[in-house]
C-alpha cells in the first residue's frame, strides 16, 4: 500500500530526537502499516555527521514494512543533497528531511528519486 501519512506521534518523537541531535544530523528508518508511518527504527552503528546522515545498511533486517528513511539536517533547509538522493534510492518509497528548528513545519518528503510528495499528519 502507498505511504500517504505520518502519525502525529511518530513526527513528534523524530522532531524530539533531531533536536537532541542538533547540530549532528541523526538518521533512522521508517516503519509503515496500512499506508502510515507508526514507527521510527533505530539501528545501532547509525552515524550522524553534520555532512551527511548515513545507516550500515548492511544492518538493515529483512523487514517489508521499512518503507524509508527519515534524517534532519542541521539547517532550514530540507533539500536533498546528491548523497541524500542515492541514499534514497536504495532505502525504500518515502523519505523525510527533517530542517532546523524542527517544528511540524520545517520538514519535507520525498520519493525514492527525491520528488517532493505529500504526506498528511494524522
Ligand atoms: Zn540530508
Amino acid at each position: 500500500m502507498k505511504v500517504y501519512a505520518i502519525k502525529r506521534q511518530t513526527l513528534k518523537m523524530a522532531l524530539e530526537v533531531a533536536k537532541d541531535n542538533y547540530p549532528k544530523e541523526f538518521a533512522a528508518m521508517l516503519r509503515a502499516r496500512d499506508g502510515v508511518i507508526i514507527e521510527l527504527l533505530f539501528i545501532p552503528g547509525s552515524i550522524g555527521s553534520d555532512r551527511s546522515a548515513m545507516i550500515p545498511f548492511y544492518m538493515k533486517p529483512v523487514d517489508f514494512s521499512i518503507v524509508g528513511v527519515i534524517h534532519s539536517h542541521p539547517s532550514p533547509n530540507t533539500t536533498p543533497s546528491q548523497a541524500d538522493i542515492a541514499l534514497f534510492g536504495r532505502s525504500g518509497d518515502v523519505h523525510i528531511i527533517l530542517g532546523y528548528p524542527y517544528t511540524e513545519y520545517s520538514w519535507a518528503a520525498y520519493d525514492r528519486m527525491g520528488n517532493p510528495i505529500k504526506l498528511k499528519i494524522i
